[in-house]
């Protein structure tokens, strides 16, 4: 079963998101380290502070989600959409109303961040695998900048 209730509310899948990403504990995506506090909040978003480099960051800083203009819940909702039932950017443009090009550009960041060419997400196992590895990639690419 596919956790449905993230696309409920932005909130619900800034929690979702929240939950996934810092499971093996918080680090900082710039300089690694774990001596991070809580700093207030961005939005739906908690936001943190390094207290080695002194960076702020908040839940989505480094995932393909970071500045998106389309809240976590439609982009969520849109890329299952995509993988599960092959509708079209155009038909979610419509039906969610968010904008083909926002949404053209996520898809084609995350279908970058997948090693496999096709990807069922199926479950809350294929959901956490897929933050997991956007938030490497994200780190990745922070780090060569
Ligand atoms: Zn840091």
């Amino acid at each position: 079963m596919f956790p449905v209730e993230v696309f409920r509310s932005e909130a619900s899948a800034a929690n979702l998101l929240e939950q996934v990403r810092w499971r093996e504990g918080l680090q900082c995506p710039r300089c690694q380290s774990e001596s991070v506090i809580k700093y207030g909040s961005y939005r739906e978003y908690q936001r943190y502070r390094c207290k080695n480099c002194g960076r702020t960051f908040n839940d989505k800083t480094g995932t393909i989600f970071a500045h998106a203009k389309i809240g976590l819940d439609k982009l969520l909702f849109a890329f299952y959409s995509l993988l599960r039932f092959n509708t079209s950017i155009r038909q979610l443009d419509a039906e969610i109303d968010v904008s083909y090009r926002s949404l053209h550009r996520r898809v084609e960041r995350f279908a970058r961040t997948l090693d496999a060419p096709q990807l069922d997400l199926v479950g809350p196992v294929e959901i956490d695998e897929f933050y997991v590895s956007a938030g490497k990639k994200g780190r990745e690419r922070d780090h060569n900048e």
